[in-house]
């Protein structure tokens, strides 16, 4: 029992409580041995960084946790979903593209929006936007492949909605 529970613990990032890394490569892995249909999406927060710089690490942190929280309860129980690193988030979804696609849009449109994080003396209200890149796996590409082309979706997504915001400014 004590060795299942630091299993479970090894395989948990700290601070999101989602899964970490290591386990959701180990997982796509095996997702992709079984050759059923899977597409991956990178989720990456708009500007993080901005948020930091603004009210602290701190509030950045509770950010964190409560969008990975909201990811966690837009996902379906086959979704299998992780904290990549930084402020990046992955989900791995054992349909084909055009259905992920679907999920994708109401997983969106349910963790973006308006946070409101606990300061000190009013709460702080955070607009939050993400860019998500998908790919769906080709037959025999590998697992690196595969999270190269969701991740260069999901920066051409990010870079074009920075220039339309960069042209509503101008
Ligand atoms: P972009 O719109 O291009 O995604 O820009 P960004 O500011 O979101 O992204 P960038 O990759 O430049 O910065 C991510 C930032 O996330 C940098 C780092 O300081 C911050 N960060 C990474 N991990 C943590 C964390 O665990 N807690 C907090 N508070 N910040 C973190
Ligand atoms: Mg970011």
């Amino acid at each position: 029992a004590k060795l299942e529970i630091a299993e479970e613990t090894a395989s948990r990032d700290a601070l999101t409580g989602l899964r970490n890394r290591v386990w959701m490569e180990a997982q796509i892995e095996r997702r992709m041995a079984r050759n059923g249909p899977l597409t991956l999406a990178i989720v990456d927060i708009d500007s993080f960084k901005a948020v930091n710089d603004e009210h602290g690490h701190l509030v950045g942190d509770e950010l964190l946790r409560m969008f990975a929280g909201e990811l966690q309860s837009a996902s379906r129980s086959t979704d299998l979903i992780g904290r990549w690193g930084g402020d990046e988030f992955i989900l791995a979804l054992e349909c084909r593209l055009e259905e992920a696609k679907t999920q994708i849009d109401r997983l969106n449109a349910w963790a973006c929006g308006s946070y409101k994080i606990g300061g000190s003396v009013v709460p702080i209200e955070l607009k939050v936007e993400a860019s998500i890149g998908l790919a769906e796996r080709s037959p025999d590409e590998s697992m690196a492949a595969l999270l190269a082309r969701a991740d260069s979706e999901m920066y051409k997504l990010k870079n074009a909605a920075r220039n339309g915001r960069m042209r509503l400014r101008s």
